[in-house]
């Protein structure tokens, strides 16, 4: 079998889900997939960094940011109030290019002076904590998807 993205033959893929070969092109398979649908409504890309809005009456275990409450504006005008807010981390430098900022958050509140700078010190803080979650996350992700050899 072939690695679907660099075409290396390889006897066995590293990975359940798909045939590849490393995990640079786990790596590769991962962002290119979040270029096929960049389009999507649900799709928010701030800061170089790419989430996604998952329904509001989902009624999983778990909550993006533990339900944090966002409220997001789009360049495209549309403004968005989530509590299910993933992250899928930090968009490599190589795809910055393709997946460019289209959003960015804004506060629920009064958007003067203090109240906003306060506000964004907080999110800031939010995604930093959520950032070192999801990285074990996609370690544990990543592990599970494994089968070894
Ligand atoms: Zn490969």
């Amino acid at each position: 079998m072939e690695c679907s993205i660099c075409g290396k033959e390889i006897e066995k893929s590293k990975f359940y889900n798909a045939v590849l070969c490393s995990d640079e092109c786990f790596k590769k398979n991962f962002w290119n997939e979040k270029v096929d649908y960049m389009d999507d409504e649900r799709v928010v890309r701030i800061d170089g960094y790419h989430y996604f809005i998952e329904p509001e009456n989902d009624t999983g275990a778990f909550r993006g940011y533990g339900g944090s409450f966002f409220k997001i504006k789009f360049f495209d005008g549309r403004i968005i109030e989530t509590t299910n807010l993933w992250s899928q981390g930090k968009i490599p430098q190589e795809y910055r290019g393709i997946l460019y900022d289209n959003a960015e958050f804004i506060s629920p509140f009064e958007e003067n002076g203090e109240e906003r700078i306060l506000f964004r010190a907080q999110i800031e803080e939010t995604i930093q904590v959520q950032d070192i979650l999801l990285f074990d996350g996609l370690q544990e992700q990543h592990n599970l998807g494994y089968c070894g050899n």
